[in-house]
């Protein structure tokens, strides 16, 4: 079985007022869940929109991240006010958690984005992490959200680090699944990879111009918020669990091991992961295009202000053990790292990040 996409679509300016019928349809009693106090204002209009088609509305906030002790204390709150839906308005630990908790619940969930940094709105899957924002696993929900409402207006009064940090995430996606999978013959996965390939063409070519550019009225935006939040879903799920994440996810989980002062969003630490699985592809695999692809990224990263080394990451791996702790996570059993058709070491790791994390790459 396999769950492709979201079941209903809104999408483009106004999509949270055209989605409002079908969501009075769908529940009567929905619970609204958010976190940062950035997004608050949204919030309240989403609250009154849905007061206005006289729903009986709740609201929560995640305290920490998309956590077992947030999950629990939510899914308690539902259960006590009768909740029969989650709608989850966010970034991609909000979206994550809401979907967690809704499938654990067997109610409907009810995505609505508010900026362009994952496609968690999209896909049938959630990151756990710990109240610290480490890493603990992701799990396969067994469905895509019910209606995912991709409203620009919201994603419009997002920060321009979380459109960055989405065009990193969106990238990644070519470069782990065609690593991983190009050996697969199931067609769907092969086409999904190509999709990811195209999606990876259209963030190069407008990926500055979004960052730059005004927001309203540009096609470059439209184009790039639209294939950070949905194209990228799209490809995983067509793709389904064999359009992998390779390195640069097994990378960034690792990362988020270690516990710093100012928390860095998931997309800024995959695309350092990136970095790091081309050096790897380099070292082990030959890969003679791996420092040309370094150089191409690096040049579009710097464009967009993300961060390319660990240390960029506020983390000083030559401290504290953390080299020895990031590549001792990366390699776990269990991690994505081993998707890759060559054999990682834990001493490979420790090689291309002290590398890494030496050189001087001048672009
Ligand atoms: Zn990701």
């Amino acid at each position: 079985m396999q769950s492709i996409s979201p079941e209903i679509i809104f999408r483009g300016n106004d999509a949270w007022e055209k989605s409002l019928p079908l969501i009075s349809k769908l529940t009567k009693s929905p619970l609204i869940l958010g976190r940062g106090v950035k997004t608050n204002n949204l919030r309240k209009q989403i609250y009154i929109d849905l007061k206005n088609q006289k729903l009986n509305v709740d609201s929560a906030n995640l305290q920490f991240d998309c956590c077992f002790e947030d999950i629990s204390r939510i899914k308690n709150i539902i259960l006590k006010n009768n909740c029969d839906s989650v709608i989850s308005a966010g970034g991609g630990k909000v979206l994550d958690s809401g979907k967690y908790i809704a499938d654990c619940l067997n109610i409907p969930c009810i995505t609505v984005p508010l900026s362009a940094s994952t496609c968690a709105g999209w896909t049938a899957l959630s990151n756990i992490y710990t109240k610290n924002g480490q890493f603990i696993k992701d799990v396969a929900l067994r469905s895509c959200p019910k209606i995912l409402v991709y409203d620009h207006k919201f994603i419009q009064t997002a920060p321009s680090r979380t459109l960055a940090s989405g065009i990193a995430d969106a990238l990644a996606k070519w470069y782990e699944a065609s690593i991983t999978s190009a050996t697969i013959d199931d067609g769907l996965v092969q086409q999904a990879i190509q999709i990811s390939r195209v999606l990876r063409d259209q963030l190069l070519i407008d990926g500055e111009k979004a960052f730059n550019g005004e927001r309203e009225n540009n096609r470059s935006w439209k184009n790039i918020i639209e294939a950070c939040g949905l194209t990228a879903g799209l490809v995983g799920g067509i793709g389904g669990e064999k359009c992998r994440t390779a390195a640069a996810h097994a990378i960034h989980n690792a990362i988020t091991q270690i516990i710093t002062p100012n928390k860095f969003l998931h997309g800024e630490i995959v695309g350092v992961g990136l970095l790091l699985q081309l050096r790897l592809e380099e070292m082990k695999n030959n890969n003679k295009l791996a420092d040309q692809i370094i150089k191409q990224l690096l040049v579009l990263m710097k464009a967009l202000n993300l961060p390319t080394t660990i240390a960029q990451l506020g983390i000083n791996v030559f401290e504290n053990n953390n080299l020895e702790k990031i590549a001792e996570f990366t390699c776990r059993d269990k991690s994505e790292i081993h998707f890759l058709p060559f054999e990682i070491q834990k001493q490979d790791v420790v090689e291309v990040i002290k590398n890494f994390e030496q050189q001087k790459i001048k672009i």
